[in-house]
Order: structure tokens, then C-alpha cells, then sequence
């Protein structure tokens, strides 16, 4: 029995089950319920802030420790300039549609997108071909809530082909485009079935004003990356101006989403964990990209989406790389690093994909971008970003501050270049052109070698013009300049580094681990299991002492302080429930394993170790069982090789 497989996926994913049981364990609810709530905003729990908590020390060890990352901890509260400068107060916007009748508001592309998958499901239906969910409990609840459903209506071939294409580029179309899709295709607000406005417009980030005065108007940050941007030449120094080099925060952003209505998927306050990593334009290989260069990755890039598909191609990163589907080695890399983290935490490997950005749809920064798209009951959901940002924050934010965000390397061999220059004799000038002189001094600067040629010539015949940066012409005789060849040494090297960012939602991954994770065993269907890793389970043995009796309590200290000292996070179910049911209501909260202290624990000092997912359990000495415990816990033993270290446990558990 202790080893039997689990085939998790022989058992249908149960939406209403499985958001009764996060409900009921208090993984996560509604902010302000008891005022009514507010679209978008979610508490966390106690097991949804501790599984929070150990993915955030996973993601710790995985990137900062694993590439030496600087962390930094920037402020949420941000002058408006910033934003001003990045592009955001500009283009940080989604479009949003509203119901023509009662002012409804919609996000333009979410309507299309439901409104067509709607249909197209409508028309499964009526071929027949589509799967009919099995009927739950809570389906009179369902019928209730508002949801977009289309009669079984079976439509013409060209139709399903073209719905089809439409949702493949769904990201790449313009609030015009949006617009005329509404027209085209008659969506209409599916709650009401009245038509919707032309898109507009709408800003997500949340303003705000800094000071009593309220002339310091201010934004929530919608993404934590702006802070790095501005440390940028500390973070440099610290790294004793070498590149490349990374920096990572973990952080609250916000954003002000038109209409959520999807869970932990679209909140409005939500916990992001951002890179920028800073490379060299010239050179965005990867130190270490040797090791991942045969990691296999599923990739839907941009041409397959702009053909109307949305079928990935599984492919190396080596083979990508070198065939320009990816656009560099950094990005590469860091792709794989991403899925790896993914796998680690326990995302599903069949439902990880990696999609390109459609030109369009690329944010206002990205010079190429690359989306972790995760399968859910909700469809596929960008959970991490990975963009090439180019230079374009460092640049303009050293443009408008003035504060240079460059590296300056020394050069191995100086460069020796020789131009022709002009240089101005400043008195004589100075007399003649008074306050002009300045502007005269740069027009000669500026001046290209075959311009500055014509003009040594023209000085060399008596006389010579220039314009003025006004149009006026001065006239130029040979003892107000020299004109000739000069020899220049450039021995340091300057320039604006590119920034490659991987930027983590860990809401949204949060939510997708546990749906990827949760199932229910055929003879205790009420109740589910999370068959979350050990690594980010909140908590990681449950202690059962076979009552709350006296006689077990010495046990019950000794087995959680030794757990604690060997840094194991446990709790203890000391009710009168029996030992099967204590155990299944674990199961539900992810914990892996169980330990009962029972009468035989304190005659012989053994106890029994039961596994989660398998529920096989096996026998041995306390300190024997707890030093196998850390190192499943740990990782450096599987519960296979537990099943060799110990004899297996016959005793018979009885569950209610
Ligand atoms: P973006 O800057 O839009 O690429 O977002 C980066 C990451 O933040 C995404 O991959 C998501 O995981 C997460 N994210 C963005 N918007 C939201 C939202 N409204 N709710 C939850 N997570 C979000």
C-alpha cells in the first residue's frame, strides 16, 4: 500500500468542490466582506498567507540566492513625474466599453474574448462535441450568478475559423479595432444583451496626493520595477560597476483592473516579485546558458498567433535562440529558469506554455516579451512577464532628471581616433558675436567632417558662413578659428545597459498551484486533497496523538520540538476526532505528512509516518522517523526511498 501511485488527473477537476474547500479552510476571502467587499481585493488566510510565505522563500533561493541578485525594497507611493517620465500616466490603460442602457462597464477585449468563446462553445454543444460537465450541487447557485452562456447554436464552418483567428490575436488589437469587432460581430454586453459604447481609454494606476497641501500629486506603483530604475547607479556601485548584474524586489502593486471578476487571477492589490537584470546592448549572452541550452519549453510565438493558431511547438532554448524565435541568450535563459521555479512549487508541466507578445500588444517599454501562460479553469493566464525593456527606462529617466544611469567601463585597449575639428578663438569671437558666440560654438561643434571641410576651404579663400541655430548667418574670417586634424583617445567606454525583466504575479501563481493540485479521493469525495510539494505546503507534518490524554503529551513536546530544532514546521490535532478523519482534514490544507503518537510510542518509542497523497505509512523508531521527516521535507529523500528505509504499516486506519 505505501507505495501506490496517485493518478491525480483520473480524478475531474471540481470547481464548486474545490472553492467550498478554499472558502472553508480560510485559504483566502473577500476584503470587507462583512461591509459588502469590494471587487478585486481578497485577504489571505492562514494557509493561504503561509503557502504565500513559502513560495516568496522558494522564489528567495531559486533566483536571489542562486544568481547573486541585489534585493531592494522601494516605496509603493510614487511621485507623479515618475510616472510621468516612464510612459505609464500616458499609456498604462486598458479599454473599456460600457453598456449602452445602464452604463455598465466592461474591459473591451474580456467582452469579445467571452462573448466569441461563448459562441464557439454554443456550437460544440450543438455538434455534440462538447463534454457536459458532470451536474454538482451548486448548480442552482451557478444558474443564479450572472455568467456569459450562449444557447447550443451550431455556426457556419467560416464562422468557427474566423471567431477562432480573432481569439488567437485577441491581444493585438487596438480599442478601435476592439470596437469594430463589437459592430462586426454583434457582442453585446451578454448580462443585459444591450450594445456597448466605442472603447475608451481607461488609466489602472491609482492617484493619489502626497502632503497635507495636495500639490504633490502622487500614484500607487502598478509594477515595483520604476524603484529599481531610479537606484540604478547605487545598485551599480554596489556592484562595483561591473555588469551584468540583477536586482529583485518582492512587493505590492496596484492596479485599478476595469471590472475583475476572476478570482486571485484579477486582483487590484496583488504581491508581484520583479528582476531587472542589466546587460550589455552589445552582448546579451548568458554565462550560464551552456546549462539550459537542452531544456525543453513549450513556445507559441508571435507568427504562429498571428496565423490564427494557438498550438505551442515544443522546443529547446538552444534551438530557439539560434533560430531568432527567441530574441537573446538572457531572455533564454531566463525563460527556463521561470519554468523551472514553476515545476519546483508544483505547477502542472502540460499546463505551461510560453507565449510571445504580438507587436501590438507589446507594453510601451518591451522590445520583445515573452508571457508563462498557465492552463486553469479560467483558460490560459499570463502568470510571469519576461521582457526585453531595452534601454528604455534607464534613458528616460537620465534624460529628464539629468542624472546619467550609465555604465562606464574601461576600455582593455584605449581607442585612437583622428577628426577634424574647429576650435574657436574665443576672444576674437566673443568681441564679434557677443552673446551669440555660445550658440555659434555649438553650431561649429556639431558640424560634420565634410561640412567642416568646405568651410577650411571657404576660410582659406578669406571668408566663411555658418547658420545659426535661428537661421541667421555669420560670416567667418580665418583669425576667428582654426580648423584642422585632431587626434582623440577614448580609454572608457559609456553606455546605457539593456534590462531583460522577468516579473512574477504571485497571486495568480498561488491560485493556479492550488487548482493544479487539488483533487478528491473516490471514497471521500466531500473532502479534497492539495497535493502541494513539501517545499511550499504550509505546513509539513501533522502531529496525532491518539488522544489529548496526559499520557501523550511528553511525546507530543518531545516530536515538535525536535521538529522545530531541525527547522520542520508542524502542528498538532490533539481533538477527539478519529485519527483517519484529523488526517483528512489535513489532506485538505496540503499538509504532506503524519505522525501518530500512540500507546505503542510510548511502550516502544516508535510511531507511524503516513503520506498524504498516497496515504501509505510506515513504522519506525521516533528519531529514526523524525530525521527521515527533515530529509523528505528537505527534499534529499522521495517517499519511495522512505518506503526502503522503513517497513510498511499494516494497522488499520479508520476513517469515518
Ligand atoms: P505585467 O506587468 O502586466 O506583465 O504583469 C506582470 C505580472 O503581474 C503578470 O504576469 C501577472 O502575474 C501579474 N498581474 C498583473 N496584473 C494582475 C492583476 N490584476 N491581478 C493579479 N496579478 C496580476
Amino acid at each position: 500500500m505505501a507505495n501506490l501511485p496517485v493518478n491525480k488527473s483520473a480524478h475531474p477537476f471540481d470547481k464548486a468542490r474545490f472553492e467550498t474547500v478554499l472558502n472553508r479552510r480560510f485559504f483566502y476571502a473577500p476584503a470587507f466582506e462583512i461591509y459588502g467587499g469590494v471587487a478585486g481585493l481578497y485577504d489571505y488566510g492562514p494557509p493561504g498567507s503561509s503557502l504565500q510565505a513559502n513560495i516568496i522563500a522558494e522564489w528567495r533561493k531559486h533566483f536571489i540566492v542562486e544568481e547573486h541578485m541585489l534585493e531592494i525594497d522601494s516605496t509603493i507611493m510614487t511621485p507623479a513625474p515618475v510616472f510621468e517620465t516612464s510612459g505609464h500616466v500616458a499609456r498604462f490603460a486598458d479599454w473599456m466599453v460600457k453598456d449602452a442602457q445602464t452604463g455598465d462597464v466592461l474591459r473591451a477585449d474580456h467582452l469579445v474574448k467571452n462573448v466569441l468563446e461563448a459562441r464557439l462553445q454554443g456550437d460544440k454543444e450543438a455538434r455534440g462535441q462538447a463534454a457536459q460537465p458532470p451536474p454538482s450541487e451548486d448548480d442552482k447557485k451557478k444558474k443564479k450568478k450572472k455568467e456569459v452562456k450562449a444557447a447550443a447554436v451550431q455556426l457556419a464552418d467560416e464562422k468557427v475559423t474566423e471567431y477562432e483567428t480573432i481569439l488567437a490575436q485577441l491581444d493585438n488589437y487596438s480599442g478601435p479595432e476592439l470596437g469594430k469587432l463589437c459592430r462586426t460581430h454583434d457582442i453585446r454586453n451578454p448580462d443585459t444583451g444591450n450594445e456597448v459604447t466605442e472603447p475608451q481609454q481607461f488609466n489602472l494606476m491609482f492617484t493619489s496626493s502626497i502632503g497635507p497641501t495636495g500639490q504633490h500629486p502622487g500614484y500607487l506603483r502598478p509594477e515595483t520595477a520604476q524603484g529599481h530604475f531610479l537606484n540604478f547607479s547605487r545598485l551599480l556601485d554596489f556592484n562595483n560597476g561591473r555588469l551584468p548584474f540583477a536586482s529583485a524586489q518582492i512587493g505590492r502593486s496596484f492596479r485599478n483592473e476595469i471590472s475583475p471578476r476572476a478570482g486571485l487571477l484579477r486582483v487590484r492589490e496583488f504581491t508581484m516579485a520583479e528582476i531587472e537584470h542589466y546587460v550589455d546592448p552589445g552582448d546579451k549572452s548568458h554565462a550560464r546558458f551552456g546549462e539550459v541550452k537542452e531544456y525543453e519549453l513549450d513556445l507559441l510565438d508571435r507568427h504562429t498567433q498571428e496565423a490564427g493558431s494557438t498550438q505551442a511547438t515544443r522546443t529547446t532554448v538552444g534551438d530557439a535562440v539560434a533560430r531568432g524565435v527567441i530574441a537573446n541568450e538572457t531572455l533564454g535563459y531566463f525563460l527556463v529558469r521561470i519554468a523551472q521555479f514553476l515545476l519546483k512549487i508544483g505547477v502542472d508541466p502540460k499546463r505551461l506554455r510560453f507565449r510571445q507578445h504580438m507587436q501590438n500588444e507589446m507594453a510601451h517599454y518591451a522590445a520583445d516579451c515573452w508571457d508563462a501562460d498557465i492552463h486553469n479553469s479560467y483558460g490560459w493566464t499570463e502568470c510571469v512577464g519576461c521582457a526585453d525593456r531595452a534601454a528604455y527606462d534607464l534613458t528616460v529617466h537620465s534624460n529628464k532628471t539629468g542624472h546619467p544611469l550609465v555604465v562606464r567601463e574601461a576600455l582593455k585597449e584605449s581607442i585612437v581616433t583622428e577628426r577634424t575639428v574647429a576650435e574657436p578663438n574665443k576672444k576674437v569671437m566673443g568681441k564679434t558675436f557677443g552673446k551669440d558666440f555660445a550658440a555659434i560654438a555649438k553650431v561649429l561643434e556639431d558640424l560634420d567632417e565634410p561640412s567642416l571641410e568646405k568651410l577650411k576651404a571657404d576660410l582659406e579663400q578669406g571668408t566663411g558662413t555658418v547658420v545659426g541655430p535661428d537661421g541667421r548667418n555669420f560670416a567667418l574670417t580665418p583669425e576667428m578659428l582654426t580648423i584642422g586634424r585632431k587626434t582623440f583617445k577614448q580609454s572608457v567606454r559609456e553606455y546605457t545597459p539593456n534590462v531583460i525583466e522577468p516579473s512574477f504575479g504571485l497571486g495568480r501563481i498561488l491560485y493556479v498551484l492550488l487548482e493544479h493540485n487539488f483533487w478528491a479521493r473516490e471514497q471521500d469525495i466531500e473532502r479534497g486533497v492539495l497535493s502541494l510539494p513539501p517545499v511550499v505546503a504550509p505546513t509539513k507534518v501533522l502531529i496525532v496523538p491518539l488522544s489529548a490524554k496526559e499520557d501523550f503529551q511528553p511525546l507530543v513536546r518531545e516530536v515538535s520540538s525536535k521538529l522545530r530544532r531541525a527547522g520542520v514546521f508542524s502542528s498538532v490535532d490533539d481533538s477527539n476526532a478519529s485519527i483517519g478523519r484529523r488526517y483528512a482534514r489535513n489532506d485538505e490544507l496540503g499538509t504532506p505528512f503524519g505522525v501518530t503518537i500512540d500507546f505503542a510510542s510510548i511502550q516502544k518509542r516508535t510511531m507511524t509516518l503516513r503520506e498524504r497523497d498516497t496515504t501509505g505509512q510506515l513504522i519506525g523508531d521516533i528519531d529514526a522517523v523524525i530525521a527521515l521527516l527533515v530529509e523528505l521535507v528537505n527534499g534529499t529523500a522521495s517517499w519511495a526511498e522512505a518506503c526502503r528505509r522503513l517497513p510498511a504499516y499494516d494497522g488499520v486506519q479508520d476513517v469515518d
